[in-house]
């Protein structure tokens, strides 16, 4: 019987040096060179693009990073809007701290920092909603300085080529996949190297059939000689998340659909939503409790809305309003939406829905 020739699977060690320089030869050739926030790549373009894509992939950023440029060209425009105007911008996006953050760092760059990005990782990090990966990628994209990042992208990369286990919301993995991004980030073109390792990430080091064949650092990356991409990064140990129920009435009147703003800290903080009620309370009770009188009544199927952390289950009950109390309804936290001729407004994602299902009917 022949021996087993384990050494034929096992990956070349690469040199110090070799695994950036690989990187960046790929990226010269197959890398993404003509996204929006690369011409120019300010400080202030690179940081809300690298906001959008915190939890959202480029093709769906690339619509909303225009149009955000459009309305706000820079830092300065963007601390003097409203947050409504914001929010109404972000719709759609989701993960609405994000731009809540990004609107509360733009008053902080113009108010201390001269309408400036700060300089320095410490200062930038010190911004609302700004950690450690974006603060590098922010000042390494845009000002070329030798800053590692740490993405989900480049989390997966690295996590894969040196095969380490468990799962990177634990901190000793952080650390892990940290320290080895800082020692395989080099001192120059840092830029066009953070870059590629975000490009390598999406395009071949994808969480779903990775396309190792192609990939610059095959022959030294310890996942693909043991076929096992799969495993990594560690997932999240599952957790049944659980379900939360409540109930939204779409009230209507002649003047249009009842929207309450929500506080501004919380879930959908400082949103626009729909007046919601516990799921077992009795809307006839609350809505007597606001002077309203109501006509025809329908209870529409049960809407499930996900976050990280827990299923929503929404009730949705339609209330034609015949008569309310004028002026009780209005003011800086209620209005009479028309789903019709839309307001800028910045809606929470199943509220956006419920009103485009009533414009339908
Ligand atoms: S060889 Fe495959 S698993 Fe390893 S880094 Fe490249 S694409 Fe990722």
């Amino acid at each position: 019987m022949q021996p087993r020739l384990i050494e034929e699977s096992a990956p070349v060690p690469l040199r110090p040096g070799e695994f950036a320089r690989r990187v960046l030869a790929w990226f010269r050739v197959h890398g993404r060179h003509d996204l929006p926030w690369q011409h120019p790549a300010s400080p202030y373009r690179v940081w809300v693009s690298e906001v959008m894509l915190q939890q959202t992939q480029v093709a769906t950023v690339i619509p909303y990073f225009q149009r955000f440029m459009e309305r706000f060209p820079d830092v300065r425009a963007l601390a003097g809007a409203e947050q409504d105007e914001v929010l109404h911008l972000w719709s759609g996006l989701g993960y609405y701290a994000r731009a809540r953050n990004l609107h509360r760092a733009a008053g902080v760059i113009v108010e201390q920092h001269g309408g400036e990005m700060p300089g320095t990782l410490e200062a930038v990090q010190a911004l609302p909603g700004i950690g450690r990966s974006t603060a590098g990628a922010i000042l390494s994209l845009s000002r070329g300085e030798p800053q590692p990042i740490l993405d989900g992208n480049v989390k997966r990369v690295l996590a894969r080529f040196h095969a380490v286990p468990g799962w990177p919301g634990e901190s000793a993995t952080l650390r892990r996949l940290w320290a080895l991004s800082e020692q395989l980030t080099p001192g120059r073109d840092t830029g066009a190297y953070n870059q590629a390792m975000m490009d390598l990430g999406a395009t071949l080091c994808t969480r779903a059939r990775p396309r190792c064949g192609e990939c610059p650092v095959n022959e030294a990356c310890r996942a693909a000689a043991a076929g096992t991409q799969a495993d990594y990064p560690g997932r999240k140990p599952r957790k049944r998340l659980p379900v939360r129920r409540t109930r939204m009435l779409l009230l209507e009147s002649e003047e249009g659909v009842l929207l309450q703003r929500r506080p501004p800290a919380g879930l959908w903080g400082g949103l626009w939503s729909l007046p919601e009620l516990d799921a077992e309370d009795d809307w006839r009770d609350w809505c007597a409790r606001q002077g309203l009188a109501i006509g025809q009544a329908e209870d529409w199927p049960v809407l499930r809305h996900t976050f990280s952390h827990f299923h929503l289950d929404i009730q949705p009950t339609r209330l034609r309003v015949r008569a309310h109390p004028g002026g009780v309804m209005e003011g800086e936290r209620a209005l009479w939406y028309n789903s019709r001729a839309p307001q800028s407004l910045g809606l929470a994602a199943p509220v956006a829905r419920l009103l485009s299902r009533l414009t339908e009917d």
